[in-house]
């Protein structure tokens, strides 16, 4: 709730800009959060006056932000009330995930509804190809995107747009933001995948909107994106949410990095796949061939895959603990390819954690699924319109 500041720091007659924007904010929230709905019970919502509700509504009308429903004839004989709705036709969002061997480009509204996902093909990993690229299907799309976001993994420096460090595209330092910037001249914001597919999360999982949330990622690597108080956190390094290397109770594993039982050494794709090559499991180096060995009644498959999963719920019990989110969403191979194993997950991260919580309310698969990776990055220009929505648009 963005409240009204007390009278004396107003100068008399003259509007706020900064108090008008938050409160921008919170009306557009509010309407993204309730669904269409009157001003009034917008004012309800957020503890505006109807007045400053009704004049934050104009604008964002004006803007393509919101728009005016039919009337609906009141039952008092009143006045009809004229629900207002996120404007869902006027803008386009885009967002690209720059993976290793293809670019995935996708397109919302301002609800983050997936309208369009077009996959690019790499020729090379040389950063300037993959921009122009990127940029040549940015232009063909049929409407010029309100503004760009742009995922990728590893070390990001969201504050410049800089990629520091990708291993597997063998980045160092590769500015990103700005090339893409300057080629489109569009607003462009840059953050790490699971960063971005957190903070898509927390504004459009459904429902009300989560302002604490812990993003799990497990497929080839391991991390975490946090949600705190609707805001990414990143810390001063951009190092939070390394859960790769925190160690759990099973130290049966060393890890690459010399120390035992780090949790991607235990329940990442690879570690998986290698543990069951060790015990002559044919899976072809492909963590889907496990998954259907365990399907098809292979005993050793499915203890593997149950000890992962109990794995994963040891590592969110640690999380849990931590930082006590409203929710924890997995995404990546480790979950979504296998949900049977969903409740060993929940069962061991609720035995594991001081905290009490109901587990099937508390861990969920991300809603999104295998478009998380593109409706991610569309999440980082829509946290900037909902935070920030007339400064984005100007
Ligand atoms: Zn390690």
């Amino acid at each position: 709730m963005v409240a009204e500041l007390p009278s004396r720091l107003h100068p008399a007659g003259r509007r706020q800009p900064a108090i008008r924007h938050g409160n921008a904010s919170a009306v557009l929230r509010a309407v993204l959060s309730l669904g269409p709905a009157a001003r009034s019970e917008i004012a309800a919502a957020t503890g505006l006056s109807q007045v400053s509700v009704g004049r934050q509504a104009a604008d964002l009308i004006a803007a393509g932000l919101l728009r005016e429903q039919a009337p609906v004839p009141s039952s008092d004989l009143g006045r009809p009330r004229v629900p207002l709705e996120i404007d869902l036709n006027t803008h386009r969002v885009a967002g690209i995930h720059i993976g290793l061997r293809r670019t995935s480009l996708g397109v919302t509204d301002l609800r983050g509804n997936l309208l369009q996902r077009i996959e690019l093909n790499h020729h090379s990993t040389d950063p300037a190809e993959i921009v122009e690229q990127a940029a040549q299907a940015i232009e063909r799309l049929q409407r010029r995107p309100l503004g760009l976001g742009v995922a990728v993994g590893g070390w990001v420096r969201s504050e410049t747009g800089t990629v520091v460090e990708n291993d597997a595209l063998g980045w160092r330092d590769v500015p990103l933001g700005t090339a893409l910037r300057q080629r489109l001249q569009i607003p462009t914001w840059v953050e790490s995948n699971v960063r971005a597919m957190a903070l898509a999360e927390s504004w459009l999982g459904g429902g009300e909107a989560a302002a604490s949330l812990a993003y799990v990622f497990v497929g080839n690597v391991i991390g975490a994106g946090l949600v705190i108080g609707r805001a990414l956190h990143r810390g001063p390094q951009g190092a939070a949410g390394a859960l790769a290397h925190i160690p759990l109770s099973d130290r049966s594993v060393t890890c690459q990095c010399g120390r035992e039982g780090c949790f991607q050494a235990l329940a990442s794709d690879s570690a998986l796949v290698a543990r069951a090559e060790d015990q002559k499991l044919s899976t072809g180096g492909d963590l889907s061939h496990l998954i259907a060995l365990a399907r098809a009644g292979n005993q050793a498959a499915d203890a593997l895959l149950r000890t992962r999963a109990r794995h994963i719920g040891e590592g969110i019990a640690l999380l849990v603990d931590l930082l006590d989110p409203e929710l924890v969403v997995l995404s990546g191979s480790g979950t979504l390819d296998a949900p049977e194993y969903l409740d060993e997950i929940r069962r061991e991260a609720a035995a594991r954690a001081h905290t009490d919580f109901d587990p099937s309310n508390l861990i969920v698969p991300t809603r999104f699924g295998a478009d998380a990776v593109v409706v991610g990055p569309c999440g980082l220009v829509l946290d900037a319109i909902y935070q920030r929505p007339i400064e984005t648009l100007v």
